[in-house]
C-alpha cells in the first residue's frame, strides 16, 4: 500500500512542488491550504507523514502542530515543519513543538527525500541541511 502524505501549504506554488515531489519519491498524497482541517484530515485519510507549512493563514502551523500532537491517535505521526528563510533561527522553537524535522524554503531536493524516507522508515532524520545544493528549487518565500 502506497504511504500517503498530507501536505498542509497556502501557496499554490509551493502545493504543486510539494505534490510534484511526492509522485516523484513514490507517495500518496492529500493537500489542503487550511490548518484548521488538518485533524479532521489526518482522522479520515491517515497519513503515515505530515509535511505542514508554519506560516498558514487562520492558523499557526505550530499551533496545528500541537493539535495533532494533543491528539490521542495522531500524536505520533511524523511531521516535517517547512519555514520561510526568515525563520530559519526559529529552529529550536519548532522543534520543541513537536515537530520531527524542520527545513528552509528553498527546499533542497535530495535532503529533503532523505528526511522523508528516514521519518517513515523510523530512522533519526538529518535535521537542517546545507543551504546550497545543486538541485535546490526556489519556491515562493510565505
Ligand atoms: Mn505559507
Amino acid at each position: 500500500m502506497t504511504r500517503k502524505v498530507l501536505i498542509v501549504e497556502d501557496e499554490p506554488q509551493n502545493q504543486f512542488l510539494f505534490e510534484t515531489l511526492m509522485e516523484a519519491f513514490g507517495y500518496d498524497y492529500v493537500t489542503t491550504d487550511d490548518g484548521r482541517d488538518v485533524v479532521a484530515l489526518s482522522r479520515s485519510h491517515k497519513p503515515s507523514l505530515i509535511l505542514i507549512d508554519i506560516q498558514l493563514p487562520h492558523i499557526s502551523g505550530l499551533d496545528v502542530v500541537a493539535q495533532v500532537r494533543a491528539d490521542r491517535d495522531l500524536k505520533s505521526t511524523p511531521i516535517i515543519a517547512v519555514t520561510a528563510f526568515a525563520m530559519r533561527g526559529d529552529a529550536q522553537r519548532i522543534l520543541e513543538a513537536g515537530c520531527d524535522a524542520y527545513m528552509s524554503k528553498p527546499i533542497s531536493i535530495e535532503p529533503f527525500r532523505q528526511t522523508i524516507d528516514a521519518l517513515l522508515d523510523g530512522t533519526p532524520a538529518p535535521l537542517e541541511q546545507p543551504k546550497r545544493h545543486p538541485f535546490a528549487v526556489s519556491v515562493a518565500n510565505q
